[in-house]
């Protein structure tokens, strides 16, 4: 299996270590001639949504990542991440994203909560981070809430959280992620 992780920006290498760690090949995606190699699914890291998406426009990357996650490329989203595949962005998830507006933080907080289809106690971290306002459309489907919002969800071969699992130790969030890929069969939208 070989994951691409999106390395314009923000938090990429973290997730580039959780894979290896796992055993997982990656390559980094820092323009448009990286993305044509052969990937079984795609990271989208935390980091600053607008300039993640204005360099996706810049480097003729957005059609693109668009395409082939509409097309079923499976996509991992953290934080910046599930900014950059809602409404606002690529809008390839019936996701309403609320920017940097997490009830109890302005800055970063850690919890733990259980996310369905996971497991309980999945330590989160979160850093200025959004939350899922809403799910448009009943294809999307609620895995975790914190403070009564919305911060995990996924659709089809769409996953998001709001928190940060690249930078905790567990590593059930991304295990997640690769059973995603591996199934087949499991539920294309
Ligand atoms: N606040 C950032 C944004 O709006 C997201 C923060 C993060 O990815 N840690 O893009």
């Amino acid at each position: 299996m070989r994951i691409a992780v999106l390395a314009l920006q923000g938090a990429f290498a973290e997730h580039v270590q959780m894979l290896h760690r796992l055993g997982v090949e990656t390559f980094e995606v820092r323009q448009l001639n990286d993305w044509h190699q052969h990937k079984d699914g795609l990271i989208l890291p935390g980091g600053e949504s607008t300039t993640q998406s204005k360099l996706l426009h810049e480097l003729g990357l957005f059609q693109p990542l668009r395409d082939d996650i509409a097309n079923g490329l499976p996509v991992f989203g953290t934080c910046a991440g599930l900014i950059m595949l809602s409404q606002l962005h690529l809008a390839t998830m019936d996701i309403e994203a609320e920017r940097n507006a997490y009830g109890r933080q302005l800055g970063s907080f850690h919890t733990s909560a259980q996310v369905d289809g996971v497991g309980m106690g999945i330590p989160m971290t979160f850093i200025r981070a959004p939350y899922i306002k809403q799910v448009l459309t009943t294809r999307c489907r609620v895995l975790a809430k914190v403070d009564d919002r919305i911060v995990a969800a996924r659709q089809g071969r769409q996953l998001v959280t709001a928190f940060h699992p690249e930078l905790d130790s567990d590593t059930r969030i991304h295990e997640y992620y690769l059973s995603m890929i591996k199934d087949d069969n499991d539920e294309q939208e």
